[in-house]
């Protein structure tokens, strides 16, 4: 886990020797799983540490700036990572942020045995894995409006994903989308949604990732106001036909 460590080093978040052993842990079950279920099209050692690790764990330097807090934040928040596939970005930032209160999300059954197996595995305290789809699971009083903080990674274009994501943040808290190098476009088409749904742009930041020389923008959007009760709209729609 070199390159993680040099990273997170770089970035200003010194792993100890047990966050070390927790991403070589992770990495290991990773690629043995990738072998029977379908998780990741990354899963060599520098990539899955640069790609999937490090560039997962950027987006605590944006939230702690946010917040104005020390990093990793000594607050504790409550988040959920919507389609969180593998776990990203959600496990890497539990395990540079062990505070955080998780819930990881996803619609596949077979990604959320992965991740249960690697929240027991890496010994990871006040994680809940769910399935499910996000239109549904935002309607829901346990979950809707009830995050401080609300993550995605790779799961849809952002006019559809504000969607997804807006209903499950409480007032005042933020939606942290991380996006490659079509976000510019995504993020003006995303406007009308966006503030339909009670949020506001926070910050719309280009990223660096250590190692990495490919476009990344992390879109922070704080919650105004409360999203109507109409959103979101039934399974599919928001994908088929976006605010
Ligand atoms: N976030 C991970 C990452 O960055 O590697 C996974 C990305 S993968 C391309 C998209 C994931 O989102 C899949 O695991 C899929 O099952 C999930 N997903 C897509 N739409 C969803 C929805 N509406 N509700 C729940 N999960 C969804």
């Amino acid at each position: 886990m070199d390159l993680v460590a040099e990273g997170a080093v770089r970035l200003g978040i010194p792993l100890t020797e047990q966050q070390r052993t927790q991403f070589q842990h992770y990495f290991e079950l990773l690629v043995e799983w990738n072998q029977r279920i379908n998780l990741t099209a990354i899963e060599d050692l520098e990539g899955v540490q640069t790609k999937h690790f490090l560039d997962s764990i950027v987006g605590l330097l944006l939230i702690a700036e946010e917040l104005k807090t020390s990093v990793p934040p000594s607050i504790v928040l409550n988040a959920i990572d919507v389609g969180s596939g593998a776990g990203f970005p959600g496990i890497p930032l539990k395990i540079v942020w062990p505070s955080l209160r998780l819930t990881l999300l996803d619609g596949t059954g077979k990604k959320v045995t992965f991740l249960k197996e690697v929240v027991q595995a890496l010994n990871l305290a006040d994680v809940d894995v769910v399935q499910g789809r996000a239109e549904e699971f935002a309607l829901q009083t346990a979950y809707r409006e009830q995050f401080d903080l609300v993550m995605a990674r790779a799961v849809a274009r952002l006019n559809t994903l504000v969607e997804y994501l807006l209903p499950f943040v409480r007032q005042g808290g933020f939606v942290m989308a991380y996006k490659g190098p079509s976000a510019s476009a995504e993020f003006i088409e995303a406007q009308k949604a966006i503030a339909k749904l009670g949020g506001e742009t926070s910050r719309f930041a280009p990223v660096s990732v250590p190692f990495l020389t490919e476009e990344r923008r992390i879109l922070l959007i704080k919650k105004t106001n409360r999203t109507p009760q109409a959103y979101p709209r039934q399974r599919g729609l928001p994908r088929k036909d976006p605010l």
